[in-house]
């Protein structure tokens, strides 16, 4: 179950990248960027931009579970089976199911079309999501199939999967990108729905499974930069500390990822509340003060990096759109 397919990155690894997008994810962080990932089933959403109100989706659900009035689409998610006769029925395109089912030859077929950009600059397929370790059998037959392609593979992943789980990635990810949210287990617990014991024994069991492999492989920590929630001089310190004492070996890059609102509209789409709705963008000071805490906590400076939009590079506030497919951070 793929939530999408997102070319031309170059966030996700080095290079130039395809990214594969999987639904489901363990973990339920507060702040998640990317909600419509969360859920391993399809979702339907409504772009009220789009619709010319025909309403020839109402008389299309065989559910009665959408109605239409001034306010807008009301999706009655108890009732909607996501079918999704109702987004192959709409005119406007207003109406679209997040999540389809894939083979893993038909994904292998689509992304090997963006090998050229990959030649070119080193880039390869990164597997993120949701967590990749959610679907670990198709994630690993797709890895797989990717490598007997030749080409360079990246799983991204929060880390909250089952050992087992990881087994079936590592022999085929070229490269690891790893979540490192909180060092606090309470806190963990609060913020993503679990504590976060599982998540540091699966990083080492990557960095065990790095050492004991010859042909060279990378293992990139992340970390979001979350205000009133991981955003602080006490976690980066801890964070750091730990890397330092179990994993400095193997570790080729530490990334602060800079706190992102642009994700407000897909709450609203999915109908969720957003703790972090009217919370701005970090100042480029707070990232600067952090990544500094960072270099100075033992891990080798020269790997941490910054990433993300911060207030001051912002000239005006930011501004809700209706284009989810741009969004994914
Ligand atoms: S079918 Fe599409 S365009 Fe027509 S009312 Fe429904 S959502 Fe709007
Ligand atoms: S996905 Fe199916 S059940 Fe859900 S609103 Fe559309 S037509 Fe109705």
């Amino acid at each position: 179950m793929i939530l999408e397919i997102v070319r031309m990155s170059t966030e996700d690894g080095p290079g130039i990248r395809t990214t594969v997008f999987f639904k489901g994810c363990a973990l339920k962080c507060a702040w998640c960027h990317n909600p419509e990932s969360i859920s391993p089933q399809p979702q339907l959403v409504w772009m009220g931009n789009r619709c010319i109100g025909c309403r020839t989706c109402l008389s299309a659900c065989p559910e009665n579970s959408l109605d239409l009035s001034e306010a807008g689409m009301t999706i009655d998610r108890n009732r909607c089976t996501a079918c999704g006769i109702c987004a192959e029925e709409c005119p406007g395109t207003a109406l679209e199911m997040l999540g389809k089912a894939w083979t893993v030859d038909a994904l292998v077929n689509e992304v090997i079309k963006d090998r050229a950009y990959f030649e070119t600059s080193g880039g390869g397929v990164t597997l993120s999501g949701g967590d990749p370790g959610f679907q670990s059998e198709f994630a690993g037959g797709l890895l797989k199939a990717l490598r007997e392609k030749g080409l360079h593979t990246a799983v991204d992943t929060c880390g909250y999967c089952a050992p087992e789980a990881l087994d079936r990635l590592l022999p085929y990810a070229a490269m690891v990108l790893f979540d490192l949210k909180l060092m606090d287990p309470e806190a963990h617990k609060r913020f993503t729905g679990h504590a976060n014991p599982r998540i540091l024994d699966n990083l080492r069991r990557v960095a065990d499974y790095m050492r004991s492999h010859l042909h060279p492989r990378q293992l990139w920590i992340r970390t979001p930069i979350i205000p009133g929630a991981t955003a602080s001089a006490e976690n980066i310190t801890a964070i750091g500390q730990w890397i330092s004492a179990n994993i400095n070996d193997v570790v080729t890059r530490w990334d602060l990822c800079a706190f992102n609102n642009l994700c407000r509209d897909k709450y609203r789409r999915l109908d969720l509340q957003w703790p972090f709705h009217d919370a701005p963008l970090l100042e480029a000071s707070v990232m600067e003060d952090l990544a500094e805490t960072a270099r100075q906590s033992g891990v080798n400076p020269d790997i941490v990096f910054t990433s993300g939009a911060t207030r001051l590079q912002t000239e005006s506030p930011q501004r809700e759109t209706d284009d989810v497919s741009a969004q994914n951070v």
